[in-house]
């Protein structure tokens, strides 16, 4: 009787047809009930909820029933509505953490597959854009070169002719094994260019050491010995086009690009298995 009117009477929050009259709070319990009997695979968050909820129906339900509080009943209620709740709160955030971990993985595994050519292993045209770029505007900015080496298998196409495009495949992998243990410094950059041309960015290497590093490559490749009976060595071989620039502006890269791919035709124009400067 000392409660206000909104809470008392037909038509308060207790009396009646009340939201919280005992008829509405069986209804959410039978109801959370049908939900989580529905659910094809309930998460542990969503039985506890069902739980948790049915838990708080009842409390509401015996404390209306009550006629004493602080009695035994009435605090066990309420302990049984904290635990509940407590239990959801807790497997909620236990979901969240495994949902966070299993994303962060999958960003590391997708963050690599954006990156690295799936064949080779080496990094991926994306990649070599990206670097191209930055390298190119990082020596502008710093004004030391950077090199660029475009290198071609020889006679491939027999070669996938002759053996198939399997054995193909495999022969491309060991030249980018090659390629990655002639490459030693870790800005160097070995990227897959496209099909069976594969590309290494140098950073902060002139034109000196871009000779060095070409004729490194083209000597491990050759020293693989993988026989290519089709070409006139009688083992896989690759030319290379190597090209140093200074480049003063970001936008530089397709010239710098062309110039070694004009190195590389070159190169194969003299008979393969060489090196050409632009
Ligand atoms: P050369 O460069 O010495 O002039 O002769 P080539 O026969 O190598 O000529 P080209 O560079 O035009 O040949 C490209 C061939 O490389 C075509 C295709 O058979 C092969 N190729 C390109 N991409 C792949 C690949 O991913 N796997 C395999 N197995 N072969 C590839
Ligand atoms: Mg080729
Ligand atoms: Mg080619």
């Amino acid at each position: 009787p000392l409660l206000p009117a909104i809470f008392m009477g037909p038509q308060g929050l207790f009396g009646g047809a009340g939201i919280l009259s005992p008829a509405a709070s069986l209804v959410v319990d039978v109801s959370c009930v049908v939900v989580l009997a529905r659910l094809r695979r309930p998460s542990n968050e969503q039985i506890w909820l069902c739980v948790g909820m049915v838990a708080a129906c009842f409390d509401v339900w015996l404390t209306y029933h009550g006629t004493a509080r602080f009695s035994v009943g009435w605090y066990v209620a309420k302990l049984g509505s904290l635990f509940t709740t407590s239990i959801v709160l807790v497997s909620l955030f236990v979901e969240l953490t495994a949902l966070y971990r299993r994303t962060a993985d999958l960003n590391f595994i997708l963050e690599h597959q954006a990156h690295i050519d799936g064949l080779t292993g080496l990094g991926n045209r994306r990649r070599f854009d990206q670097v191209l770029e930055t390298e190119c505007a990082r020596a502008g900015r710093g004004g030391h070169p950077v090199s660029l080496l475009l290198i071609d298998v020889d006679f491939f196409k027999r070669y996938n002719d002759r053996h198939g495009h399997l054995a193909g495949d495999d022969c491309l992998r060991l030249v980018a094994r090659a390629i990655e243990s002639a490459v030693r410094r870790p800005a160097d950059l070995p990227a897959r260019y496209g099909g069976e041309e594969l590309a290494v960015i140098l950073p902060m290497t002139g034109q000196e050491g871009a000779r060095l590093m070409a004729e490194r490559i083209r000597e491990g490749i050759a020293n693989l010995d993988v026989a290519h009976v089709d070409s006139a060595c009688g083992h896989i071989t690759a030319s290379i086009g190597a090209a140093t620039t200074m480049a003063t502006r970001g936008d530089q890269g397709h010239a710098w690009i062309a110039a070694a791919d004009r190195a590389l035709y070159q190169a194969k124009a003299q008979g393969r298995n060489m090196t050409c400067e632009a």
